[in-house]
């Protein structure tokens, strides 16, 4: 069936209405959504977050801004350098939405803070660069059974995954070695808001229950030939961080028909 420009809103109301409606969106503002990284990967995340309407958004990154940001990091702009990023970044999402709330916090997420930072959350962001700090919010995460949201990125090479821990793998599943690595690998802007976009959409599906959120796959995006692989993965028995955990939390997910007829 062919649409005529008139008629899509229509279909686009009614879609919405069926899949998100009013009830979802009050549920989103409800929540909150803590972004570790405040770069390449969070500046996109968080703002699509901001603009979906998620109530709280805590930003966490000690880092100001380099000009040498400026071309690989959306959020932060020419005249930003100086500022530091959860500063520059705090601005625009509240400028983007002022109805939510934003939290800045210019700390380094340490082992010593990660309990205090990451508390009061629903969900967490993974959007650093940093091995060390990956492994920090992974066994943050997992003890406090908090879902988050992985990604990382080399050049045209990146990978989405979600860890809901006791569900899920966690990284220490899947990645022998977290404890250290080369920071600051090059990126390009569209692929790494690519993989944003999806930390994005997961998250928004994971907080409300709508939709089937890639549980148990590790999704592998190849920019440079734009394939993309879901690469099914399970819970290792004798993972260090989450083999003895048994969650408490329950997630229900509701299949929806999303797709705007053709
Ligand atoms: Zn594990």
């Amino acid at each position: 069936m062919k649409l005529l420009p008139s008629e899509i809103p229509r279909y686009s109301r009614q879609i919405a209405l069926e899949s998100w409606g009013l009830r979802t969106q009050r549920s989103l503002k409800k929540k909150t959504v803590t972004i570790v990284g405040a770069g390449a990967l969070g500046t996109v995340s968080s703002s699509l977050l901001a603009k979906a309407g998620v109530g709280r958004i805590k930003i966490i990154d000690f880092d100001e801004v380099e000009v040498v940001n400026l071309s690989s990091q959306l959020m932060h702009w020419d005249r930003d350098v100086g500022k530091k990023k959860t500063r520059s970044l705090g601005e625009k999402l509240r400028e983007m939405n002022p109805y939510i709330h934003v939290v800045e916090i210019n700390e380094k997420l340490t082992g010593d803070n990660a309990d205090k930072l990451l508390s009061d959350t629903d969900l967490v962001i993974d959007a650093t660069d940093n091995l060390i700090v990956r492994d920090i919010i992974n066994r943050t995460c997992v003890e406090k059974e908090i879902p988050f949201i992985h990604a990382g990125i080399r050049g045209f090479y990146g990978q989405v995954m979600i860890v809901i821990p006791g569900i899920t793998p966690c990284l220490a599943c899947i990645f022998e070695e977290m404890s250290s690595g080369p920071r600051g690998c090059p990126v390009v802007i569209p692929h790494v808001s690519l993989l944003a976009s999806i930390q994005a959409l997961e998250a928004i599906k994971i907080l409300t229950g709508l939709g089937e959120p890639a549980l148990g796959y590790l999704i592998y995006i190849d920019g440079l030939s734009l394939e993309m692989e879901k690469i099914m993965i399970d819970r290792n028995p004798d993972c260090p961080v989450c083999s003895k955990l048994k969650p408490t939390k329950k997630y229900e997910f509701t299949k929806i028909q999303g797709a705007c007829p053709a």
